[in-house]
């Protein structure tokens, strides 16, 4: 079977790649020469997922899947989910994002959150969502410096370290990613 993975993140492929195993070759939108900048103008992540997957449907009729992530935080009523990328501006700038959260995070006692990934797969016009979901609290103070984005200020529950001071397997193996594309393999398998 081949998929396109409507990314050219190295990182994500690599990971995908390694959990779909041969059974699925996973191509990026390099591979199919599309160099286009698909905008992600929907207000949920299954949105913006789908947007990314139906245009690289609509466009090259190849299926395909896309993924769309973001960190919901309990005491923000959810945010920055769908804007975590472009929290603090449109820089994407991940200190200033961090920096944002903290001080908007200052004197409340609830500091739960959770990164949730959506992936949504087309195959034949047949849309799909699977999501993934690791909950966890904010720290106070930034640790580590492993990872991306919100990985200094995000500790996952049943641990005490945050994601930037584990190594990337750690992290991959209980990954908000991780587990929606456990669910999209469980899935293809059937297929
Ligand atoms: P994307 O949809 O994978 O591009 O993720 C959107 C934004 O969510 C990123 O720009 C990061 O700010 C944040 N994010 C996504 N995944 C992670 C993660 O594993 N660790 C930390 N931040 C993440």
């Amino acid at each position: 079977m081949k998929l396109v993975f409507a990314t050219n993140n190295k990182h994500k492929l690599d990971e995908v790649r390694s959990i779909l195993g041969d059974r699925v070759e996973v191509l990026s939108l390099n591979d199919i020469n599309c160099h286009d900048d698909i905008p992600e103008t929907a207000e949920t992540l299954q949105g913006n997922a789908l947007i990314k997957a139906r245009y690289i449907y609509n466009k090259y009729g190849i299926d395909c899947f896309a993924d769309d992530t973001g960190l919901e935080v309990d005491a923000l009523n959810g945010e920055p989910g769908v804007y975590s990328a472009r929290y603090a501006g449109e820089q994407h700038c991940s200190e200033d994002n961090m920096n944002k959260l903290l001080q908007n995070l200052t004197g409340k006692t609830n500091r739960n959150a959770q990164f949730r990934t959506v992936i949504a797969l087309i195959i034949n016009g047949e849309e799909t969502l699977f999501d993934g979901i690791v909950k966890g609290t904010i720290s106070k103070e930034k640790t580590g410096d492993s990872g991306f984005g919100y990985d200094p200020i995000f500790v996952p529950e049943g641990h005490t370290e945050s994601f930037a001071q584990m190594d990337s397997k750690q992290k991959n193996k209980i990954s908000h990613r991780y587990r929606a594309v456990v669910k999209l393999c469980d899935y293809l398998k059937k297929k």
